[in-house]
Formats: structure tokens, sequence, C-alpha cells
């Protein structure tokens, strides 16, 4: 080969190993990483031998390119995206991925490309630095456990802040983490509750919780939102909350913090709003369109378990139900209806979960911004109408009953003003937390608004306020139907389980 040749040849290989070096370190999700892109381009150079020099380029790529559209998403791997993992089904990964934008992919495949061009290349090429350089790339990766080492007299590379060992540590820290909080609340579950034995109480006959799912109330028009799709709860008597939000931003933190009683920063597993109703002389029933998640049973699937009769529509196990319209669990809601007694019946529905066009199974009435958006509209309309159709089943089978809806969590728009914007879970805003509720009973009379702050810590009392019951554990000193203020500060969880005040966050711009 002519010199030439050669030069070029070189040239190629360290473009290809500086670009490789750049992706690899920034895939993982901790920013663009540019001390140590630098010196993994260093240390790949040192290499001497072409079988140590493959391995490590193609293992390094694989898992890079594996993590990428994930990381750059949602960042590195934390406790929020191990539960995710833990506990969602295949078809749910399969719209996960779908969800993720086209570029983050290509910057995917672009990790592999330029791996494939480094390996190509180095076979034309004999350049190498000395093995003296592969030393301070290592002292440099590793500078944080040495450091502490020198200090502390402890050594652990998983200390390491170079982002491929701190992605191990990461998700290795986040992965223990879950199955301990699994066989916690399993064990949980199993201690009987202490809620009190009082079994008179409850002024209605028949009590239905529609739980609903990633509603962001800015997109109803009961709230002000300009396409109608919401015409069921603004035609009816009933109550809407102005200023109601959920206590977290995705469904199994806010659910938890919600359905079980949450005293002195702990979640009572064993104490759940199903079973309050349950020893009130209340039949229990769970009818739920999300999965059961395959074996490992969700917290919030364990506040179904805890109901006398529980229905579990969608299969967990199966891929083949992406379109799995609520209104399959209506005959499910019928049955429970027609049962004769006090009962309790809890429907938890897939609602407007990203992604919304396969909730919708792509079909819209009213185009809004981008088609994912028009059909996250439609969800929430589809929504509405099976509000209406419970209402009406309650009409004809009880004299005496309450309903109440609300939603685990709102989202954030996201590539605003191009043809993918969308929804994904967020906490950054006041609108990740800003749903819907809306209570609506035998008794009422006429529309109202009720603008008081009110929060989804307080969703407990605010249902046995609504039935009539008494629990001296949850009861708060306040009419939480009225406009009195109850709560001085609301607090909010981050996606990490930390709990900052609401008004702290900023809002997201408005889009109408
Ligand atoms: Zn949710």
């Amino acid at each position: 080969m002519s010199l030439r040749g050669n030069i070029n040849s070189t040239g190629m290989f360290i473009l290809a190993s500086m670009v490789f070096s750049f992706l690899f370190n920034s895939a993982f999700g901790y920013g663009p990483a540019v001390a140590y892109s630098f010196f993994t381009f260093i240390l790949t150079l040192t290499f001497r031998n072409e079988i140590v020099y493959f391995s490590a380029i193609i293992l390094g790529a694989v898992i890079a390119f594996l993590y990428c559209p994930v990381g750059l998403t949602f960042g590195p791997p934390d406790l929020n995206a191990m539960t995710s993992v833990a506990y969602t089904d295949k078809a749910e990964t399969l719209e996960f991925l779908m969800s993720i934008s086209v570029w983050k992919w290509l910057i995917a495949v672009s990790i592999l490309f330029s791996a494939a061009s480094c390996c190509l290349l180095r076979k034309k090429t004999t350049f190498v630095l000395p093995r003296i350089l592969s030393l301070l790339s290592i002292i440099c990766f590793f500078s944080i456990p040495i450091k502490a080492a020198y200090q502390e007299s402890q050594f652990s590379l998983l200390d390491s802040h170079y982002p491929p060992i701190r992605f191990v540590s990461d998700a290795r820290n986040a992965y223990n983490q879950v199955n301990a909080d699994k066989a916690f609340y399993q064990h949980n579950m199993k201690i009987p509750d202490d809620w009190g034995d009082d079994i008179h109480g409850g002024n209605y006959n028949t009590v239905v919780i529609i739980i609903g799912e990633s509603v962001r109330r800015d997109f109803m028009s009961a709230y002000g939102f300009p396409i109608n799709d919401t015409s069921f709860m603004q035609a009816i008597p009933g109550i809407i909350f102005t200023n109601y939000i959920s206590s977290g931003p995705a469904t199994v933190l806010s659910l938890t913090h919600s359905l079980y009683r949450f005293k002195n920063g702990k979640i009572e597993y064993n104490n759940s709003i199903v079973r309050l109703l349950s020893k009130r002389g209340y039949h229990t029933n769970w009818i739920s369109n999300q999965g059961i998640y395959g074996g490992a049973d969700s917290p919030v699937s364990l506040a179904g378990k805890q109901a006398d009769e529980f229905h579990f529509v969608k299969n967990g196990s199966s891929n083949k139900f992406l379109y799995s319209p609520d209104e399959k669990m209506l005959p499910l809601v019928s049955e429970a209806l027609n049962r004769k007694g006090k009962k309790a019946i809890f429907i938890h529905l897939m609602g407007s979960h990203p992604m919304a066009c396969v909730r919708t199974s792509g079909q819209y009435d009213t185009f809004f911004r981008s088609k994912e958006e028009s059909c996250y509209v439609q969800s929430i309309k589809n929504t509405d109408a099976l509000l209406s159709h419970v209402y009406g089943m309650l009409g004809q089978n009880s004299q005496s009953w309450a309903m109440m809806y609300f939603a685990d969590h709102g989202l954030r728009v996201v590539d605003k003003g191009t043809n993918e914007e969308r929804q994904q879970h967020s906490d950054r805003y006041q609108n990740d937390y800003d749903v819907p509720l809306f209570v609506t009973t035998s008794g009422s009379k006429q529309s109202e608004k009720i603008t008081a702050p009110r929060s989804g810590f307080d969703l407990i009392p605010l249902i046995t306020q609504l039935v009539g019951i008494n629990e001296t554990s949850t009861d708060v000193q306040c009419n939480l139907y009225s406009e009195e203020v109850c709560r001085k500060e609301r607090l909010v969880l981050k996606k990490d389980g930390t709990r900052v005040p609401y008004n702290a966050l900023p809002r997201e711009e408005a889009l109408y």
C-alpha cells in the first residue's frame, strides 16, 4: 500500500475512533461525556492485539446500541426505569420502543456503523499509540475510586464516573432496589389491614371508582380545551374539581400513594382503599384493562388482588393485544353492577396511555396539531363515552350510587410543533400532574365546580367523604367537597420518589 493510501486509512481510522468514542460514551444517558470520550479514544488506539481490539469495540458497541434509544430519552438506568422494565409486558415494551423518535434510533445505528468502520479500517493501518497512554486513560476513568481508595481505603470500580461502568453500577443498584421493594410489599400484603371495624355508614348502595390513565385536564373540554371531547362530563350533574393534582408522574408511583394509606412517609401495602370498602360492608370488585404484568405483580395490581373479586382483561403475557379498548370491560362492569347488595367497583382504564394512536387504533374524529395528538384527544373522548356507558348502567341498576373518575397522572408534550408531536411521561412541569377529578351521585342535581386545591395524596379521604364512611386514621379535618383549603402546601413525587412542592414546578408553555 502506498504511503498516501496508508495515511488516508490511518486518518479515517482515527476519525472513526473519535466518532465511536463520543457516541459510545454519550449512549448511556449521562449527557455528552467529552473528557471520557477523549480518554476512550486514546485507550482504543493503544490496543496492539487485534482480537482484543475487535472484542472490546464490538461488545461496547452492542451494549451502547441497545441502551442508546432509552438513554437519550430517559437518561441513565434509575429506579423508575427499572420499575417500568420489571412491570412492563412485551406489548408495552414494543409500544415504548415505537414511541422513541427516529433520530435517536439513527444515533444508535451510528454507534454500530462507527464501530464497524473502526474494525475495518484497523486492518488497513498499523497506527498505534504508546502503551503508556493506556495507563493515563485508565487512571482517568478510575480517578474517583482511586481517590476513595486513598482517602477511605475502600476501592470499588463501580464508583467510577466512567459512563459504561457507572451504567452497570446504576442498573445493578436499581435492579436490587426493585427486587427489595417487591419482596417488601409482597410481605406487607400478607399482613392483615388495620382499618377500623365500623360497618355502619355508607350513603350509597353502589360505588364506582374509575381510574383513568395519562390524562392531562387541559386536553379536556370540561376544563377549557377547544375541541369538544368530554360532552358527557359537561352535560350531567356532578362536581368537577378544577385544581386536583396527582401524587406522582407515573402509574405505579401515583397509584401506590393514592390507593394505599400513606403514613409517616411510608406506603402501607396492607391498608388499601379496596380493603377499607370491603371492611365497611361493600363487596369489592376490581376490573382492569392494564396487564397483570406477567409473573411479577405490580403494587397496583396487588391493590386489585385485595378485592373480593378481580378481573384483568388484558392478558399481560401476550403481545397480540396491542389495541385493547377499554370497552372490553363493560360486560364485566354490567355483571358486577347486577350483583345484589352493597358493592364497590374499581375500573382501571388503559385510557390515554402513550402511544395514543395504539389506544384508538389510529382513529380520530378531529385533527389536532399532529396525528399522535389527535389520537390523544380521541382517547379522552373515548374515555368520556365509556363513563357515559357506566353512568347509564348505574341508573338502571341502582337507586343509590356514587361514581368517581380521576386520572393517575398527566403527560408532557414533546417535539412541539413537528409532525412527531406527542405526549410522554414527565415530572418536569405542573401540567404533568394536572389531572381531572369528577364525581357524580344519584343525588346530584346540578353541575358544580370545586376550585380549591386537592391532591392525590388525599384520594382515600376523598372517597370516604364521598361514600360517607368514617375511618379516623385517614380523616382530614376539612370538608374536601367544599371550597375549604385543606393543605397549606401540596407536594408531588418526582420520578425518583422524592417529594417536592407542586408550586415550585414551572408551567408548560400553553398550547392554545
Ligand atoms: Zn399511568
